[in-house]
Parts: structure tokens; sequence; C-alpha cells
């Protein structure tokens, strides 16, 4: 083995063991946080274990779109199938979008309705300091394989760890207000995140939309391919270059 090809797989198995771990914990935390918002009276933490929910969605549509993505060209797809995955991204973006708006109106609706405000317990709130602490270790455990295979992927998904870390800590202050008194602090927590949720949704829709109209690349990107093209020995200039996306 070439240390490129080294470097390749130690990269591709630090991806596939930090995904597989992030999903079995999305799987787990969103089921907890479900059960203990809704037994333990915190809408706040139900929206939360929502976000996590819509994470492990994600994860699944990372592995199982990129597996159908990764499949070679043929007669009715000539340009490859990657933009399955892309298709599959947008319509995830939409799927966020309605939980959000629904979680967001529900927790809008009650805190025009102070009756219906919910007391969260000691469930909810232990519930949420797990979430909190799992997440946590989660980031610093995905930002340690970032740093040891050098990947961008990794880190990114290390830093998405800590924004949900940060997601069940807006949960954790809405239920401590509550409890403390302040009985409309796990509503806006909710709203707050499903705020949260709607932007993650915006994001995916968003960069899914500008693959699917052929968006070309930002300058910089550009700058890179320009420069790689024109260490090409007998290049002398470079005209119509045109560029697009597909997939990863
Ligand atoms: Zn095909
Ligand atoms: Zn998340």
């Amino acid at each position: 083995m070439t240390p490129e090809q080294r470097i390749f797989t130690e990269r591709s198995d630090a991806v596939s063991r930090t995904a597989m771990i992030g999903a079995l914990v999305n799987f787990v935390l969103s089921l907890i946080k479900v059960l203990a918002g809704i037994y333990g009276h915190s809408q706040a933490l139900v929206a939360d274990g929502l976000h996590s929910l819509s994470d492990l969605l994600s994860d699944i549509l990372v592995l199982v779109a990129g597996r159908q993505a990764a499949q070679a060209p043929d007669s009715d797809h000539p340009y490859g199938h990657a933009r399955y995955e892309t298709v599959a991204t947008l319509v995830l973006g939409f799927l966020l979008i309605a939980v959000a708006i629904g979680i967001g109106w529900d927790a809008v609706k009650r805190l025009f309705a102070p009756a219906e405000l919910l007391q969260p317990g000691a469930l909810a709130l232990s519930a949420t300091l797990v979430s909190i602490g799992v997440k946590e270790w989660l980031y610093w455990w995905t930002l340690g394989y970032a740093r040891r295979v050098r990947s961008d992927l990794l880190r990114a998904n290390a830093w998405h760890h800590r924004s949900d870390a940060i997601s069940s800590i807006v949960v954790l202050i809405g239920i401590l207000g509550t409890l403390a008194g302040l009985p409309y602090l796990d509503a806006i927590a909710a709203v707050i995140v499903a705020m949260m949720i709607a932007r993650i949704a915006w994001e995916l829709g968003w960069n899914a939309t500008n693959e699917l109209v052929d968006t070309g690349l930002e300058s910089a990107r550009l700058d890179e391919v320009k420069e790689t093209i024109r260490s090409v020995g007998g290049v002398r200039s470079i005209h119509m270059l045109r560029t697009r996306r597909s997939g990863g």
C-alpha cells in the first residue's frame, strides 16, 4: 500500500466509524428524549428529540443514498447516479421544515393559552443532562478522528454534535426556568429548538437546490481548478471553464 492509499483508507474508515456511532447515539437519544419529553412533560425536550431523529434520518440518508450514488453510470444515467443523493437531501429539507413548523406552532399556541403550558419534572431534567453529556463527548471523540486523518467533513460532523449539545442546553434552561417558577420558559425553549431545526432544513434545501440548478463552484475553488489545469505540462491557456456539482 502506498502512503496515499493508506491515508485514503484511514480516512474512509474514520468517516464510516464515526457515522455509525453517531447514528446509533442519535437513535438512542431521540428515543430517550421523545419518551422522557412526553412522560416528563417537557415540550422543548420532545422538540430536541425530534431534532435528534432528524439527524438520524440524515445519517441514514448519507449512508443509503451515498451507496446508491456510488453506482457507475449506465445507459439510463450517463452522468452517473450522484444526484439521487441531492434529491433525497431536498426531500429531507422539506420534511424538516414541516417538523419545525409543527413544533413551533404547538409551542406558540400553548404560550397564548397559559393553562396548557406543561410542568416538566425530574425525568425530563435527567434526560436533558444525559443528552448534553453524550453529545459533548461525541464532539470531542469525532474531533479526535478529524485531527488524526485531517478531514474537514469529520470536523463539520463534530461541530454538528456540539450544536446538538447546545440545543439540549437550551432545553435545560427552559426546564430549569419552568421549575424555578417561570412557566413559559419550556415553550420558549421549544420555539428556539424549532428554529434551529428550520435552519438545518434551510441549509440542506438551499444547497441541494443550488446543485440541481447547476450553480457553479465558488471563485476560490474555481481558482484551485485553474491552478491544477495550468500545472499540466503543455497547457498554454484555459477557455470556457464551466463547473457544477454532482453529489459528494
Ligand atoms: Zn441508472
Ligand atoms: Zn443536529
